[in-house]
């Protein structure tokens, strides 16, 4: 005999609700999570990193070239589910042309080690590539100048998550201004990427009683990966 219309109807509603109940568990704000879209069929073709680190040559685009030693593309796998993007080179990176490989860096191997990956399988970037004097924060100027290679970095990888690593990264993705302590450990819609802001490895060197917090925050990402499939 077919189902009560009316049974049927309440049954649907208690499996939406025990999803909506899950969700809530992990901490995930079902409204601000949006799963990547396939794209468009008129989307621009994904150029591949190779074509990117070509596109920005020698760059002179802003003021920052003239103190770098060398630019800090990327480091990482190119076809990576999970992309950390930082803030900026710092003195260890404008050195050795690779991203988060000082103290900082050193610390963001232990927690992608921690949460079962390799820096290998992840891809590793900042939202400018070239160096501040001194380490300051990056101006409005240097990051509108290396957005759109960052951009194309991401359309590139094309990952199914991505981790904010600090203020500035979490602010120049998001658009917002939101400070990082309001904008960690839930996910944000970028681009049809589920964005996590966390605190900057940095500032977990300056405030280790922080270390949990992040932890948190990657406890999260992993469960949310696993759901997704992706790990
Ligand atoms: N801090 C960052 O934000 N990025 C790096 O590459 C190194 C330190």
């Amino acid at each position: 005999m077919d189902k009560d219309p009316r049974q049927e109807l309440r049954e649907i509603v208690g499996q939406v609700r025990a999803q909506l109940e899950r969700q809530q568990e992990l901490g995930l704000d079902h409204t601000e999570l949006r799963w990547p879209e396939r794209p468009a069929a008129s989307a621009p073709a994904r150029p591949t990193l190779e074509q990117v680190r070509e596109d920005l040559g020698e760059c002179t685009r802003c003021k920052l070239h003239s103190h770098r030693t060398q630019i800090v593309f990327g480091v990482g796998n190119p076809n990576a589910g999970l992309v950390f993007v930082g803030e900026a080179p710092g003195a260890d990176e404008d050195a050795q042309g690779e991203p988060f490989v000082g103290r900082a860096g050193q610390l963001l191997t232990k927690i992608i080690e921690a949460m079962g990956m390799r820096r290998e399988d992840v891809y590793i970037c900042n939202i400018i590539k070239c160096r501040p004097p001194n380490n300051r924060t990056p101006e409005a100027d240097e990051i509108l100048a290396c957005q759109p290679f960052l951009l194309k970095q991401l359309r590139a990888i094309g990952p199914r998550f991505i981790c904010a690593l600090g203020g500035p990264a979490a602010q120049t993705l998001l658009k917002t201004k939101e400070p990082i302590s309001r904008l960690r450990g839930r996910f944000f819609d970028f681009h049809g990427i589920p964005l996590l802001p966390t605190f900057h490895p940095a500032y977990l060197l300056r405030n280790p009683h922080e270390k949990k917090t992040v932890w948190e925050d990657m406890k999260l990402l992993l469960r949310t990966m696993q759901q997704a499939g992706s790990r």
